[in-house]
């Protein structure tokens, strides 16, 4: 799918404002970027960005740039940019130019010594913790360094010497003048340059000192042309750096910086620094875990890509801070699926059940549609003999009043075929159900006389001996608090749920599903939304739940909260 089919969702204040600008013909075209740094994988908040990104500047007739945040070598990795390259294109956005930061780091040392000689940046000779100290507080006003007034000539001297290679890591840091007593700490004298002597994923050894972000970011928008360089509301204090930098600087363009709130989910965490924490203490099963919020992850358990910018668009861009719950990212691929998903018939935890009035040996192949609502995708064909298999859970032997499913002398319809009566309940010495005999009506097969004879309960079946064996996997919310990081006295993973993931290998499913591939999806009947595992083995097929067919999540949120231990 290319940008330009993607639907553009309910307006914001970004569009409002966007619209007013170009009205007043103050941009030809808007130019935007999603600047990832590539320190691990994308996860839904990033699709947030992604989404807006690439509906501002297709509706405005521009374009997006895909831009590597990639100044700090010693957490950024090529299999990061792979990962974030993947998962861009699987969502169906097309950038106009990838970029990299690192493809500025000349550019920007000479914006740096253009500030120098400026007299607007010097070289400050003290230690990161005796600046950190002299930064002042909200109340108090910083200090300034005694290196303040280092003349131009020094500054430059000494920051060349600094790109050489001439001095130890931590030496010196290069940082602009501006106000050491502006009520905006992040005015006062910022560090631009570091030194740091670490391999760079793609630079290698070429360059010892690196910008900070603050310094590469504004800039690397301008170099880019970028007209609106949209980001999340932490940095809106850092906004008059940016301006500052911009306005000092002999940069080719002139962008705007406009922030928005951050996607929060509940039941989650979404920072790369805590999921990277998941993987690498091995709480997950890699980063594209199905468990995790990331677009591999949600790729894995099934999330389609049209599901994802949906929700993206609906929770919509404001500036208020929020928290949505899970459940309704949920329900947006429910709301997909259910319209696209082909039916089928999975059991997962098998009852057997003989239908003693069933010819034996004999197998019979009914057909059924493909979709209930959609007639024109026609039909499956399902083996049925005298050996089925039911869910375990579809049988209680000793049920309570309302319980309209297989019991000892009731009757039940099996999805697609005809009404049975338990007659018979066959148990070993110790009591446990083995098996049960039933007979079927004739009479209530479709295109019989009794066909619309009603019973309370329907149920689904796969034949014994005609159906496959499969694996699957069920899973749930990974954590079960609904924000497990907010409590400083406990670590995040102590709240991990211990049944985030349930793996069935007793399932069995309709022979037809021996054809799935990965990228198909399914609905199995009464038991949720299904995917083929892309990890899986041809032998034996293994299916994820992506989703159940209801969100049970949505009353357990209303007693926790009720129960006062709602978000905060
Ligand atoms: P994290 O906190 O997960 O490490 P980050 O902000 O450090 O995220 P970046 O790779 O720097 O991650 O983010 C790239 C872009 O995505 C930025 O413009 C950032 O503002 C945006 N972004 C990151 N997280 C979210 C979120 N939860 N909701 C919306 N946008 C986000
Ligand atoms: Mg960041």
């Amino acid at each position: 799918m290319s940008n330009a089919d993607q639907p553009t969702g309910p307006t914001n204040f970004i569009r409002n404002r966007i619209r007013k600008e170009v009205a007043e013909g103050l941009h030809e075209r808007v130019i935007t970027r999603f600047p990832p740094e590539p320190n691990g994988f994308l996860h839904i908040g990033h699709a947030k960005s992604i989404v807006l990104n690439f509906a501002m500047a297709r509706e405005f007739g521009g374009y997006t740039n895909l831009r590597y945040d990639d100044t700090n070598p010693a957490r950024e990795e090529q299999r990061y940019i792979d990962a974030i390259r993947e998962d861009v294109a699987w969502l169906g956005f097309e950038w106009k130019n990838e970029c990299y930061t690192s493809d500025y780091f000349q550019t920007l040392y000479e914006y740096a010594e253009h500030l120098i000689e400026q007299g607007l940046a010097y070289v400050d000779s003290q230690d990161a913790d005796t600046i950190r100290a002299q930064r002042g507080t909200l109340t108090e006003p910083g200090t300034p360094s005694p290196n303040r007034d280092r003349g131009a000539d020094e500054n430059l001297e000494i920051f060349r010497g600094m790109r050489a290679g001439a001095y130890e890591d931590g030496s010196h840091v290069l940082r602009a003048k501006i106000d050491m007593a502006a009520p905006n700490i992040n005015l006062r004298d910022p560090v631009l340059y570091r030194i740091r002597r670490a391999r760079h994923h793609r630079t290698g050894d070429d360059w010892c000192i690196y910008p900070s972000y603050d310094f590469a970011h504004g800039q690397s928008d301008a170099i880019e042309h970028i007209t609106h360089s949209l980001c999340t509301l932490e940095f809106e204090d850092h906004r008059p750096l940016y301006d500052w930098l911009l306005d000092n600087l002999p940069v080719p363009a002139r962008p705007r910086q406009i922030e928005f709130s951050r996607l929060n989910l509940d039941f989650t965490v979404l920072s790369k620094r805590r999921l990277n924490r998941l993987v690498e203490e091995g709480y997950v099963d890699g980063w594209d875990d199905p468990r995790l919020p990331t677009i591999a992850g949600m790729r894995r358990r099934g999330f389609t890509p049209e599901s994802i910018r949906r929700f993206c668009e609906e929770i919509g861009v404001t500036k208020s801070e929020s928290v949505i719950p899970f459940g309704v990212l949920e329900n947006s691929l429910r709301n997909d699926l259910n319209e696209r998903a082909p039916r089928t018939m999975a059991v997962l935890e098998p009852l057997k059940v003989v239908l003693t009035n069933f010819p034996e040996g004999q197998t019979e192949w009914l057909e059924a549609p493909i979709h209930p609502q959609k007639p024109e995708l026609g039909t499956r064909s399902i083996p049925l003999t005298r050996e089925i298999l039911v869910e375990r859970g579809d049988f209680m032997e000793e049920p309570p009043k309302k319980f309209f499913r297989l019991k000892p002398g009731g009757e039940v319809r099996l999805r697609c075929a005809f009404i049975i009566r338990c007659d018979k309940v066959i148990k070993d010495e110790s009591g446990n159900v083995l098996e049960l005999h039933c007979s079927f009506d004739p009479e209530t097969r479709t295109g019989q006389p009794g066909a619309d004879r009603k019973v309370k309960g329907t149920i689904h079946w796969v034949s014994a001996t005609e159906s496959l064996s499969a694996r699957v996997r069920l899973y749930d919310r990974l954590f079960n608090v609904p924000n497990p990081a907010s409590d400083k006295e406990t670590d995040f993973t102590d709240h991990l749920n211990p049944e985030s993931l349930v793996i069935m290998d007793g399932a069995r499913i309709e022979p037809h599903l021996a054809e799935a591939r990965p990228g198909d999806f399914f609905q199995f009947e009464r038991t949720g939304y299904f995917i083929p595992d892309p990890a899986a083995s041809p032998e034996k097929p293994v299916f994820n739940r992506a989703a159940t067919l209801r969100d049970s999540w949505a009353k357990i949120e209303k007693q926790l909260q009720q129960a006062g231990k709602g978000r905060t």
